[in-house]
């Protein structure tokens, strides 16, 4: 028996794909494979096994090999570790302590599957009258009766057992068929939600896992029948995984649970499922596995609401992809609600109204007759430009953050780019990017816009989303820390490349630099030195250079930035969330962080007056802008433009054109002397009806 050690410098750790390229290196030897850390040990060759091994970022692990290739296996092992597997990792030689900050990779990755994605997803407001109170998840809106998609948990009892082969044999037919099911649902949601599609692949991988089948066939042989022996095993390993106390792995365990109980049901001769709906209605449940949500994606339903769940939950997801209204996290006294009931399912506003008034029924189908109108309407008229009613032109360009997002941005009548966030082109990997290959993306994003302006920002980065290659202190608070601008500043070095590659990028169309997260005049005062020196080096023509409002210090300061910049983009994410003293990912509190606070319609109303003065333009590029309910506002303050994710730029184009500037000024006149968010969505969900 040969062994040795290493540190695990992934960042999220042994997470699910760094094991699985792990495990699949370690099915290709014949010697038995085990990794130790701390005191658990896992059969390397069991995706499962190792995932409760719960080896962090950091952690040392012992990986031991028996057998004839043992040489090889840990060779082959050694060097995949050290690779990454599959992953881009520090290049640092591995030390004994533990890496800074274990917390770090679980928030990062939130950070990225909430990253925005979804079309006009607004924060929930306070309820009106009545009204459940969720998070918005989904836009749109459902009127129906109620459906409660109760969760049946299959239970196997251990009586009966055929003897070891006919036992065996029932679970291999039983695996087959969920096996065939789950290549059937992957499938089925490649298009429409390949995110989802993934999770049933990744169920595909726990039917053929050795370590888990073994414990089955082991229970098989204590003279458990097939059912009962497959419940154990699943109920062991779901047990083991959510007990690490870990995010990330406790949606494994859900995952766990889920493949348990669809093998289950084969085995036990079960032919459906959850009770599903079979007329339209508002789908209530505590939350949707991947298997409901698929099974529910081929029925007439008219939305969402979920008791559990954040907007990066499943039913939001699939909910965004079958462009379905949708609520998360309304509480479990949604489960409580009878089946049958009327109800109106807002998803822009997050609120469910359980059995309104003919009044309040009669508004609710105006605006969603409104809203489908739209949707179809702006389907046509992508091309054309958002004109209101009185000749005001508003511009309306695309937050992207790659080449395929400024592929489509092209295409879906987007008038340029008002916000690229360059982040993409520095997580997940080991080593910064050189100026020539940063140059060569940034060319390509220009080009795939044909012409049409391209705001690129500067690396906004730092506290929350740690980089390899960037000595980052650990921070006590992320979003207070060093971050966007003030990292860039600090390391100049950083910001002079990635400027170099954007000034080299303006040659292939027009660029625009856009600097994050300034709160003083000095902050923007550098880093626009910083691009006149690199400018002058190069020799290239001047740039506009503008800066994110999403501090409240530059948004109250906007009249000293004005006479020199040359354009505000007003971040409504952040600006939220400083101005509110709310986390924007926070589990609760994202609820009550509404963009629509006229607190934070101030910031931008005095943001919007100190430009005109000086006669710059204002955008604004947080989610805020795609908000059905804060687009007049808006544009009645005298925002300039409006930056959107690809999805929402057409309906927003139709929704101003649908608008009149005198009416929306009125509108913004009243929304700015409201003394809540609440009230400014009433406001605002009362102008739309
Ligand atoms: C914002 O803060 O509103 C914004 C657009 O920036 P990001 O969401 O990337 O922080
Ligand atoms: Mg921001």
């Amino acid at each position: 028996m040969r062994e040795f050690e290493i540190i695990i410098e992934n960042p999220t750790g042994l997470h699910a794909r760094p094991a699985k390229t792990f495990v699949n290196i370690a099915k290709q030897f014949s010697s038995t494979i085990a990794v130790y850390h701390g005191e658990r040990k896992a059969n390397a060759k069991s995706l499962i096994s190792m995932l409760t091994l719960g080896a962090e970022q950091g952690a040392l692990i012992r990986v031991s090999a028996d057998g004839d290739d043992e040489d090889d296996a840990l060779a082959a092992l050694e060097a995949a570790i050290r690779d990454g597997l599959g992953e881009e990792i520090a290049a640092t030689e591995p030390q004994g302590a533990p890496a800074a900050g274990e917390t770090a990779p679980v928030a990062a990755a939130a950070a990225s599957v909430a990253a925005p994605a979804a079309p006009a997803v607004s924060p929930a407001p306070a309820a009106g009258d009545g009204a459940i109170k969720g998070i918005a998840a989904a836009p749109g809106i459902g009127i129906g009766p109620i459906f409660q998609l109760r969760a049946q948990t299959l239970t196997a009892d251990d009586s009966g057992f055929a003897g070891v082969a006919a036992e065996t044999e029932r679970l291999e037919r039983a695996l087959a068929a969920a096996r065939q099911e789950l290549e059937q649902v992957a499938a089925q949601l490649a298009e429409q939600a390949p995110e989802e599609a993934a999770i049933f692949e990744v169920h595909g991988e726990i039917l053929d896992d050795p370590d888990l089948l073994e414990a089955v066939h082991g229970n098989i042989a204590l003279r458990q029948n097939a059912a009962a022996a497959w419940q154990a095993a699943i109920r062991d390993r779901a047990a083991q995984v959510a007990a690490l106390d870990d995010e990330l792995l406790a949606e494994r365990a859900a995952d766990l649970r889920d493949v348990g109980q669809r093998v289950l049901r084969h085995l036990l001769g079960a032919t459906d499922g959850p009770l599903l709906p079979q007329e339209p209605a508002i789908v209530v449940a505590h939350d949707l596995s991947p298997s409901d949500t698929a099974a529910l994606s081929g029925l007439s339903v008219l939305g969402f609401c979920t008791a559990a769940g954040g907007p990066t939950a499943h039913a939001a997801i699939i909910a965004r992809a079958l462009r379905l209204p949708a609520i998360v996290s309304a509480g479990e006294r949604v489960l409580d609600l009878e089946d049958g009931v009327m109800a109106i399912l807002d998803g822009t506003a997050g609120t469910l109204t359980v059995a309104p008034g003919e009044g309040v029924l009669a508004m609710a189908r105006s605006r969603q007759k409104h809203w489908q109108q739209m949707q179809e309407a702006a389907a046509t008229t992508a091309a054309q430009p958002a004109r209101t009613t009185d000749g005001h032109h508003v511009e309306v360009v695309a937050n992207i953050g790659g080449l395929k997002d400024a592929e489509a941005a092209a295409e879906s009548g987007a008038e340029g780019v008002g916000l690229l966030r360059t982040e993409f082109l520095f997580l997940g990997r080991q080593t910064a990017p050189s100026e020539e290959e940063q140059a060569e993306v940034y060319r390509g994003i220009v080009a795939a816009l044909g012409g049409r302006p391209v705001i690129v920002r500067t690396l906004d980065i730092g506290g929350d989303k740690p980089l390899p290659y960037i000595d980052l202190p650990h921070e006590a608070n992320p979003f207070l820390g060093e971050r966007g601008i003030r990292l860039c500043l600090a390391r100049p070095e950083l910001l002079r490349q990635q400027v170099r590659a954007i000034l080299r990028a303006a040659e292939v169309g027009p660029v625009r630099i856009m600097f994050p997260m300034i709160a003083d005049v000095a902050e923007w005062r550098q880093a626009r030195q910083i691009v006149e020196e690199e400018r002058a080096a190069l020799g290239a023509p001047a740039v506009e250079m503008g800066i994110m409002i999403e501090i409240p210090s530059a948004a109250l300061m906007a009249d000293c930035f004005a006479p020199e910049v040359d354009f505000f983009s007003i971040g409504t994410n952040d600006l939220t969330q400083y101005t509110l003293a709310m986390d924007r990912m926070h589990p609760t509190l994202a609820a009550y962080s509404d963009g629509l606070h006229p607190a934070v319609l101030r910031l931008v109303a005095r943001t919007v007056e100190a430009a005109h003065q000086h006669g710059k333009w204002v955008g604004i590029c947080g989610e805020l802008g795609a908000d059905p309910v804060a687009v007049p506002i808006l544009v009645g303050i005298g925002v300039d433009e409006l930056s959107v994710s690809v999805p929402a730029v057409a309906p927003v184009k139709a929704q101003i054109r649908g608008l009149s500037r005198q009416a929306a000024q009125k509108l913004a006149g009243q929304a700015l002397a409201c003394a809540t968010a609440a009230e400014v969505r009433a406001l605002g969900a009362a102008a739309l009806a």
